[in-house]
């Protein structure tokens, strides 16, 4: 079994749906894993801001506006009456559940359940298309058995025994479809798995199911040693290990979900990354192995605030970094990027929804200085061996770049540094054209 994910672009027209067909046809067993339109969960995110601050009107505008749009794509899509009539309808039915929600008092449940619909849709209007030109192809809805736990985390267990009993019962078929992104809660209800979770819904689908490979099929043809937006000359790498790739994923590489790559590793499930563009190119693959030395690519990670706690009795005072941690463990934040000094310790998080508590416990303990608006740089390669020199190389491509903080052994594949937001495109392009 394959497990194949197509994010929005890859299904953002009614020609691209026309094309998927064509890609995802083959004598294997694979599951499709299918993101919503391109546009589509932005739209709805504006639309559920609008519905929080009661702003019924332009919300029922805007739902509407997506609604004429979705009629388009029907009419383009299909060439049967029959088809454009079921589709129509699915249409409908979707739309008007969405304004059921419109001058009611709102809450994240009906947040979440109206988030669902991009995914709903886009894998319905898949469904019917491959049926209207004759492809057989089976429909597994992921809220039947995508589960996060009481802690947000994925339910393992659930999501086997779930996924497996209804695969056994489907033993017949080879082309599944279902929707990556959404899930249940441990209450039942709907829920999901954070923006871009379709990657995440597509490595837990592989990993549970021990799968041959796992595909992220996207609009670029692999993983890039630098971030595209914003660099220019950047290059697809052939090979990432898990941990190389998980780290550049963590530390910003938009091109997978933040925690995506951890369940294929587990399970040791290679990931490759491909092209709908272009599907004859290799693209990248992610697995077991490390190959090749040195310095491989680089990613950062946005909307940082790091923490300077100064304690004049930090020196020689065991016991002071376990009070620090500690506070951030009671507010559930977790830590980035560490550096100590005699006297100080500077830390990162990227979730500062409980800073003003994180803070006024702090300040028991010593001086809390807050910088906001800072960005990780996460550079990533094999630094074990043959490669001494790295870090100095990485420090030549950035001294002319003010540097909060440096991280360097850690781990044996990254280095960090911490710069200011608006020294952020400068340092990555720097770096990219002293190392590539
Ligand atoms: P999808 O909708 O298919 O999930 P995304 O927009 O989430 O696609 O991810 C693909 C995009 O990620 C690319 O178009 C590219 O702009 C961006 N990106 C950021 N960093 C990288 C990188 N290191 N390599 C490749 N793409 C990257
Ligand atoms: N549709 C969701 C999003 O836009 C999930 C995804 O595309 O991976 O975040
Ligand atoms: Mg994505």
């Amino acid at each position: 079994m394959k497990v194949l994910k197509f994010g929005g672009t890859s299904v953002g027209s009614p020609e691209r749906i026309k094309n998927l067909a064509e890609l995802v046809q083959a004598d294997e067993s694979r599951i499709i894993v299918l993101s919503a339109m391109a546009g589509t969960t932005n739209a709805l995110v504006e639309i559920t801001d609008l519905l929080y601050k009661e702003n019924n009107d332009l919300a029922n505008e805007k739902i509407s506006e997506l609604e004429t749009q979705y009629r388009k794509r029907i009419e383009e899509l299909y060439t049967t009456e029959e088809y454009k009539s079921k589709g129509n309808e699915l249409i409908n039915s979707h739309f008007n559940y969405i304004r059921n929600f419109v001058y009611r008092s709102f809450t994240t449940l009906q947040e979440k359940a109206i988030l669902a619909q991009g995914e709903l849709i886009s894998t319905a209007m898949f469904h019917y298309y491959l049926s209207e030109i004759g492809v057989n192809s089976t429909f597994l809805p992921a809220l039947n058995f995508m589960r996060i736990d009481k802690d947000g985390e994925p339910d393992y267990f659930y999501i086997k025994e779930n996924l497996e009993r209804i695969l056994s019962e489907e033993s017949e078929h080879k082309l599944f479809i279902t929707q990556g992104f959404i899930c249940r809660n441990v209450y039942g209800e709907v829920d999901n798995l954070k923006r871009g979770g379709s990657d995440y819904t597509a490595s837990l689908i592989g990993s549970v199911l021990q799968s041959e490979e796992v595909q992220i099929w996207t609009d670029i043809d692999g993983f890039h040693n630098n971030d595209p937006r914003y660099v220019e000359n950047t290059s697809a790498l052939k090979q990432l290990s898990f941990d190389e790739a998980a780290e550049l994923a963590y530390f910003g590489a938009k091109i997978m979900h933040p925690s995506s790559i951890v369940p294929c590793k587990l399970n040791h499930v290679p990931v490759r990354l491909k092209n709908t563009l272009s599907p004859l190119d290799e693209g990248t693959l992610i697995s077991d192995d490390s190959i090749g030395k040195g310095i491989k690519a680089i990613a950062a990670k946005d909307g940082i605030t790091a923490l300077k706690i100064k304690s004049g009795r930090m020196l020689l005072a065991y016991g002071f970094l376990r009070k620090v941690f500690e506070v951030f463990e009671i507010y559930k934040t977790p830590i980035d990027m560490i550096t100590t000094s005699e006297v100080a310790v500077s830390l990162t998080i990227d979730d500062d929804s409980n800073l003003k508590e994180i803070e006024s416990e702090l300040v028991k303990y010593g001086n809390v200085e807050i910088d906001k608006d800072q960005s990780i740089i996460c550079i990533v390669g094999d630094f074990i061996s043959e490669s001494a020199g790295s870090a100095k190389l990485v420090l030549e491509a950035l001294e002319h770049i003010p540097l909060r903080m440096i991280s360097y052994g850690g781990s044996l594949h990254n280095i960090s540094v911490l710069v200011s937001k608006e020294d952020k495109v400068a340092a990555l392009q720097a770096l990219s054209n002293h190392l590539f």
